[in-house]
């Protein structure tokens, strides 16, 4: 029997990169998933296609994190389909760099409302699906706990918010048997990652492993967290880096 036979999940922003490899493995691992995503409408449908092809079950949603209306929508026509929701992973993010002089503050409501606030109200309109068992995990990033390059203030200031309302919620749903954690990826090959050179070399002179992480292998910690082996862990920031921030 498959770990996540019978179980449902939502994984928002899973079109691309981290949350793919999200929706991939807890579809491999027998899951119903459903993803949401802003704008990678082709690449949501040739996920949905690669995972039903492979005999498995899912459904891409278009569903911006900053519209809450949208959001909300999405996470109830996922908990139709069951009558409940097990899995919730808050995995859309959005990183804009930016010097602290000149940063727009349109730029700082967006980042916030979609590396934050979206991640809020995703478990609050999840709640009153997730029974006991039920699993929140969150992206945030070692960028809650180090800065290492100019021009990060505001995204680093929204994953410290996350590490920050993980441990709250973690209290407030403990009584119900619902874990709450976050992951903190460092620097994984994605779309997210610097293509400039210059600023490649230096990263991995802070990679004690030497390469980037595998979205893959981030993947594979929230199928820990969401399985029914980490009952105990509730509250944490799990660090999956490399050693970046050791
Ligand atoms: P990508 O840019 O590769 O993918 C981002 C995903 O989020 C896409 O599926 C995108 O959808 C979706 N998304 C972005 N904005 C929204 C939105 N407003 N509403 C709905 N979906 C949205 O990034 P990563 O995979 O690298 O990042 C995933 C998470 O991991 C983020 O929270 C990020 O902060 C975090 N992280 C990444 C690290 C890295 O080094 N890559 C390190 C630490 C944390 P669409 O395709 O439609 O745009």
């Amino acid at each position: 029997t498959l770990p996540f036979g019978g179980k449902i999940a939502l994984v928002t922003g899973g079109s691309r990169g981290i949350g793919a490899a999200i929706v991939r493995r807890l579809a491999h691992d027998g899951a119903t998933v459903a993803f949401t995503y802003a704008s990678s409408e082709a690449l949501a449908g040739a996920l949905v296609d690669e995972i039903k092809a492979a005999g498995g079950r899912a459904l891409a949603i278009r569903a911006d994190s900053a519209d809450v209306v949208a959001l909300r929508q999405a996470v109830d026509e996922v908990a139709q389909l069951q009558g409940r929701l097990d899995i919730l992973v808050n995995n859309a993010g959005l990183l804009t760099h930016g010097l602290v002089d000149d940063y727009p503050l349109e730029t700082f409501d967006r980042m916030v409302a979609v590396n934050v606030r979206a991640a809020f109200a995703a478990v609050q309109a999840a709640l009153p699906h997730m029974g006991r068992g039920g699993r929140v995990i969150t992206t945030g990033s070692v960028a809650a706990n180090r800065t290492a390059f100019p021009g990060a203030s505001v995204y680093s200031m929204t994953k410290g918010a996350v590490a920050a309302m993980t441990r709250g919620m973690a209290i407030d749903l403990a009584p119900r048997g619902i874990t709450v954690n976050a992951i903190q990826p460092g620097p994984t090959a994605t779309d997210m990652v610097p293509t400039d050179p210059a600023v490649l070399t230096r990263l991995m002179t802070l990679m004690p492993i030497g390469r980037l992480g595998k979205d893959s292998e981030i993947a594979s910690l929230v199928a820990y967290l969401a399985g029914p082996e980490a009952g105990f862990i509730t509250g944490a920031c799990l660090t999956i880096d490399g050693g970046y921030t050791a």
